[in-house]
């Protein structure tokens, strides 16, 4: 039998973020606005994964004020803490203990081809064994919750295969208690940041900060790297290949595109043009979203709250997995040993 995904009518699903702060526009076009539109018709759970930051480069200083930071950007976005529960990994101690439950059937060889930890293992002369193992820490975050599906980007494909294939091999010894859960893969594709190069992330500083005010959103897009073989400003150009324009496409008027990458092939606007009406459209659409995080920081103890309840809900709802793990594991031994 496959065991179902937890009860309830909307398919529950999970996602989690590492704390890095305020979220970039990578974050947003690569899970955010899909994380927004998902709370419609599901049921989704939303993790600031604290622990997984663990394993890379952190500061023991500034990693709550990271976690407080991402928190305020999901509640800016959208994400709805009366429709989602909104929480953070360290809150809830079952995601470690469940992790560690699972070593009993990750495999080993499995963890190491990985692609992830091949390419940051190949560049350290130690290696934690966290980098290893953090797979075994995202399976347990998706099925501690029993989630139906997923939203992943590409790259962590991988991990989710590793995650439904924990989840078979720990039904197959204990017992149907974990669904495999399904992808549901964004739309956006992968989103490569202002040096036109690299996938765009804080730590590669290609990237600008959704709740950036205007003129640091035009300080930041104004350095984009466009399209190479416009040398000079009446060069024709081709939008095709150029990262402004594929940001155009997500942040200025629809009806405007005609024009900017009409004007872009007949040389008729410079990249400089072109780059301050995507800068404006950038900050247009963050608008709301500046607006809702001032808010939110003019009133800390209001996040502070949604991240305790969001973390009782997701707490309870751990427990819930948890009592059927520790029963099939035989951790319960005071149910099953008399009392003398
Ligand atoms: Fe890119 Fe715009 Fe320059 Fe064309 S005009 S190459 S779309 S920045």
């Amino acid at each position: 039998m496959v065991p179902s995904q937890a009860s309830g009518p909307r398919p529950r699903v999970f996602s989690g973020m590492q704390p890095s702060g305020e979220a970039h526009l990578g974050n947003y076009l690569g899970a955010l606005r899909q994380w927004v539109r998902l709370q419609e018709d599901h049921e989704c759970f939303f993790c600031i994964v604290d622990q997984h930051a663990l394993t890379g480069d952190f500061s023991p200083e500034d990693l709550p004020k990271r976690v407080f930071d991402l928190a305020v950007s999901f509640l800016a976005a959208g994400l709805d803490p009366e429709r989602s529960v909104i929480f953070v990994q360290s809150d809830v101690p079952a995601h470690t203990e469940l992790a560690w439950l699972f070593n009993a059937v990750a495999p080993v060889g499995e963890l190491e081809r990985m692609t992830q930890y091949k390419d940051k293992s190949a560049k350290m002369e130690s290696i934690p064994a966290g980098l290893l193992n953090y797979p075994i820490l995202q399976a347990a975050d998706i099925l501690l919750y029993r989630a139906a599906a997923v939203p992943v980007g590409e790259d962590q494909l991988q991990h989710l295969e590793l995650a439904r294939e924990i989840a078979r091999r720990w039904n197959a010894r204990f017992g149907d208690v974990f669904p495999e859960p399904k992808p549901i893969l964004g739309d956006a594709g992968r989103i490569v940041g202002l040096d036109g190069g690299a996938k765009m992330s804080k730590s590669m500083d290609n990237t600008v900060r959704i709740l950036a005010e205007p003129d640091e959103v035009w300080s930041r897009v104004r350095t984009a790297v466009t399209d190479p073989q416009r040398v000079r400003r009446d060069d024709p150009g081709r939008p095709e290949v150029c990262n402004v324009y594929s940001l155009h496409r997500h942040f200025t008027d629809p009806a405007r595109l005609p024009d900017i990458a009409g004007q872009c092939r007949a040389g008729t606007r410079g990249c400089v043009d072109c780059k301050r009406i995507l800068a404006e459209s950038i900050a247009e659409h963050f608008a709301p979203m500046r607006e809702r995080a001032a808010a939110l920081h003019a009133d800390p103890a209001r996040v502070h709250d949604i991240l305790h309840s969001g973390a009782a809900r997701a707490r309870a709802e751990a427990e819930t997995t948890m009592a059927r793990v520790r029963d099939a594991m035989g951790l319960l031994w005071r149910n099953a040993v008399p009392t003398p």
